[in-house]
């Protein structure tokens, strides 16, 4: 009996890394169908690269990472690929969306479109060092590798290059461009988002949504760890809410598989729409009564309706990072506890604590009892006022190196796992083996 229930605790602890390893069917390599004259290559690159057939020629959506990439995924289109290539539309100015753009053009000169601000988009700062390479699992061995959340892999096979970008030669700066390209009436539609240049391609005739990044088939990444500003969730709202109005039969995302029939592409954009409100409002309801970003990640919550919709996972997005973002962009860095005001510096109080539990070696022996609790935060924590004034700390390093990969291998978040692991990693570089 005891074991039994071993079992199913210990089962439903690694819930969430089940789900991501499921993930990774919806993220594989397939050129699939969307409706006659719309293709969409996904899983041979970070990003999807979709191909609309014109009389005369094709128009691309997104170029994936790099030439590489590109390349490959030129040859698993064939003859699919119309040629010429009259047209090449960037969703935003990601590099997992423009990097392929001169395989695709070839000596075609195409026409590339996207939204004029494309042109003005600010590059992330990024948290030197331990940024985005991270949460992609770059550094991790494959053994411990699952995938990306929203793609396999960005970077991990292919450094990213910029050599395969061509710049826009087109650009509009308003709501929409309307045009047609080889026969084929094309609406593109400013839809900020996931960035503040992001636009969706719709196609009036065949009722074709592509969101580019504004809808995945994962909770979106609102607020990224990465070192990046939050992503404006009312615009990302107003976005979807526009999408939904256009009543698509098709929806055909630049990450994960295409959503085919009318009434589940609705269904999906209501799903990703209603949840990102959801997070939105109980948030700032939260905030109006004085409640600060800790105490707001215990309850804010998809409701039990959204909850287990295949779309709101979280294999990208976190709900939690969503609120901290939320909260640290419309109240600032201060929680309100005067405290925090001038808060002692970490060192100081790491020394204090350390002392008042009686020395590193206590402080550690705790941590071991907390990583055989199950208490991975807290293993990790002690580790943390050790390493503080001690950043040598051979113990230190490896109880939290522990704790980490603990709470990484619990992960549905394939961001956090990656950012996880490899900060485990980090901490056992340099020590000899056990
Ligand atoms: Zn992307």
């Amino acid at each position: 009996m005891l074991f039994a229930w071993c079992v199913s605790a210990a089962a439903q602890d690694y819930a969430g890394r089940q789900k991501l390893r499921a993930q990774s069917n919806e993220l594989r390599k397939e050129v699939i169908r969307v409706t006659d004259g719309v293709y969409v290559a996904v899983g041979y690159s970070a990003s999807n690269v979709i191909v609309i057939q014109g009389g005369g020629g094709s128009i691309v959506v997104d170029t994936s990472t790099d030439p590489a990439a590109a390349r490959t995924i030129r040859t698993a289109f064939g003859k699919l690929l119309g040629l010429p290539v009259r047209a090449i539309i960037y969703t935003h100015s990601h590099p997992d969306h423009t990097g392929g753009a001169r395989v695709f053009a070839g000596n075609d000169h195409p026409e590339i479109y996207s939204h004029q601000r494309l042109l003005e988009a600010v590059p992330d700062i990024g948290r030197a060092g331990r940024d985005g390479g991270d949460q992609f699992g770059m550094a991790l061995p494959d053994s411990l590798y699952i995938n990306a959340g929203v793609q396999m892999e960005y970077g991990r096979v292919t450094p990213p290059t910029r050599e395969g970008y061509l710049p826009p030669t087109r650009t509009f700066s308003g709501d929409q461009l309307l045009l047609t390209v080889a026969g084929v009436r094309l609406q593109l539609l400013y839809t900020p988002g996931e960035t503040a240049d992001a636009i969706s391609v719709w196609l009036p005739d065949k009722r074709v949504l592509m969101p580019g990044d504004d809808f995945l088939r994962a909770f979106p990444n609102i607020s990224p760890i990465r070192g990046a500003r939050l992503r404006i969730p009312e615009d990302w709202i107003a976005s979807l809410e526009k999408m939904i109005e256009l009543g698509p039969e098709y929806v055909v995302p630049s990450h994960t598989r295409p959503v085919m029939g009318g009434g589940a592409a609705r269904a999906a954009l209501a799903a990703y729409r209603d949840g990102i409100t959801s997070i939105l409002g109980q948030t700032i309801q939260g905030m109006r009564q004085g409640e600060r970003p800790d105490e707001l990640v215990q309850h804010v919550k998809l409701p039990p309706d959204l909850a287990g919709n295949p779309y709101l996972q979280e294999f990208y997005g976190s709900v939690e990072w969503t609120v901290r973002g939320i909260y640290a962009d419309r109240e600032g860095w201060f929680d309100g506890n005067a405290t925090t005001l001038y808060p002692l510096p970490e060192k100081d109080r790491a020394a204090k604590l350390v002392g008042l539990i009686g020395g590193p070696d206590q402080v550690l022996a705790r941590g071991r009892e907390a990583l055989a609790a199950r208490e991975f935060k807290w293993a990790a924590e002690l580790a943390d006022y050790v390493l503080a004034n001690d950043g040598a700390n051979a113990v230190a390093k490896r109880i939290k190196a522990q704790a980490l990969t603990e709470l990484g291998e619990r992960q549905i978040n394939a961001i956090a796992r990656n950012y996880y692991l490899s900060s485990a990693r980090y901490l056992l570089k340099d020590l000899p083996p056990q």
